[in-house]
């Protein structure tokens, strides 16, 4: 496909222009790499490993690859293309944090789905046709600062409200980079770390995201017709737990009622409801308290707090793609490096840039992903080859959207990322 060639020709210019710019990853010789191509006959090429930085930026202006990854595990033999004979020696902890994977209220807006088996098509995050329940889905994932903010959060949350207070993980020791599309990865460089088995992962991220959590075990129980909550002294999960229904209870009654019936996540009876809003004083009293733990006042039925504390936990768990971080083979996007759905830079970034960052409308010139902006302004002529092609709004101005056929004139940097999504070709 010819904007093919076009992107691998821009990309392998990138490389070239940027050499001295492409961050040399720790323990650089034990990772193995993997690339994707432009051509499409090819999925990935993997097992490939680098003596030095210079060799892999050898082989990046060479060939100007659509993706560019490297291992979280170290291998003696990162090049040996059996498994058993890499002598793997670890691997760093990653945590993928990718808004393709939960739902953001935005996506109604700009995520686009088709079922190719009846045709139906319509807007939102959908597994399955609603028309035909079938999950043949042909979707287009669009970009928004909405979405990006709020993965940016889950990685403030993840850093501040779990990896430092309950695993006390030095910050130093995380790494984080801004995907080049919709999300963030964090690594944990940690030699202790590195040793744990896909399992000890698991139960890592099972307490980030909270899954399985026991609120007996945090306390919760019913003695008589009283029910007893957290205490605010256990730190950990019931302290979190405790803190997020302080936070709610210090919101207006309108706030409360909107966001407690609403039916995506709380979807509590008018009951529950409305008591929580007579007894409000009260309970933030006992919840503030750091002695008192009797929630009887809001409700005795234990199965309606199970309820409340389930969407709780959904509130405050982070919104983990669990298959990355409990493989131990995975391969992520090296830093510095071309995402090839975007034509964006895949950014590291230190935890105090995390704040004021901002991917699609960066301020700052050596933390900006977006690397097509041309000095001279010149623009390009596209035919839009999708039927429908959202809004795209990048550093602060908005193209689109587009339907079939348009021919459009655009800067070079909306060219090269309307090129990498396949929605439009050169014309
Ligand atoms: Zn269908
Ligand atoms: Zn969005």
């Amino acid at each position: 496909m010819k904007s093919f060639e076009y992107l691998k020709r821009r990309f392998k210019e990138y490389y070239k222009d940027n050499k001295e710019k492409i961050p040399l990853v720790s323990l650089f010789d034990q990772r193995e790499f993997g690339f994707i191509p432009w051509d499409q006959q090819i999925r990935m090429i993997r097992h490939m490993g680098f003596a030095t930085r210079d060799n892999l930026i050898k082989h990046l202006i060479n060939n100007g690859p659509r993706h560019v990854y490297s291992s979280g595990s170290l291998y003696l033999n990162p090049e040996n293309k059996d498994m058993k004979n890499k002598s793997y020696l670890g691997c760093d902890i990653i945590i993928d944090i990718d808004v393709d994977h939960f739902y953001t209220p935005c996506k109604e807006d700009h995520d686009i789905w088709y079922c190719k088996e009846c045709g139906k098509n319509g807007k939102g995050m959908v597994e399955k046709c609603p028309n035909c329940k079938k999950s043949k889905l042909k979707k287009l994932n669009w970009i928004c600062e909405k979405c990006l903010n709020v993965a940016k959060k889950e990685i403030i949350k993840l850093i501040y409200d779990f990896l430092i207070p309950d695993f006390n993980i030095d910050i130093e020791k995380m790494k984080i980079a801004f995907s080049g599309h919709r999300g963030y990865h964090l690594k944990i460089e940690d030699n202790d770390l590195r040793t744990l088995s896909s399992d000890e992962r698991r139960e890592i991220i099972d307490y980030i995201t909270g899954e399985g959590i026991s609120y007996e075990i945090l306390g919760l129980r019913k003695m008589g017709d009283n029910i007893f909550g957290f205490s605010r002294e256990t730190i950990g999960w019931s302290q979190k737990i405790n803190r997020k229904i302080e936070e709610i209870l210090k919101k207006t009654n309108i706030e409360i009622e909107t966001l407690l019936s609403d039916k995506r996540t709380f979807n509590l009876n008018k009951n529950f409801i409305e008591n929580l809003l007579n007894y409000k004083n009260n309970f933030l009293n006992i919840i503030e308290s750091d002695n008192m733990n009797n929630w009887t006042l809001v409700n005795s039925n234990l199965n309606t707090w199970y309820k409340f504390l389930g969407a709780i936990v959904e509130e405050i768990g982070i919104e983990v793609d669990v298959p990355v971080a409990i493989d131990i083979h995975r391969l992520i996007r090296y830093p510095g490096s071309l995402h090839g759905k975007t034509g964006f830079k895949v950014q590291e970034l230190n935890p105090n840039d995390l704040d004021d960052f901002n991917p699609l409308d960066e301020q700052t010139e050596k933390l900006d992903p977006i690397v097509f902006v041309s000095k001279v302004q010149t623009i390009q002529k596209l035919e839009i080859i999708e039927s429908d092609v959202p809004a795209t709004k990048i550093k602060g101005e908005t193209f689109g959207p587009y339907k079939l056929g348009d021919k459009i004139e655009i800067p070079h940097h909306i060219a090269v990322f309307l090129l990498c999504k396949g929605v439009a070709k050169s014309i």
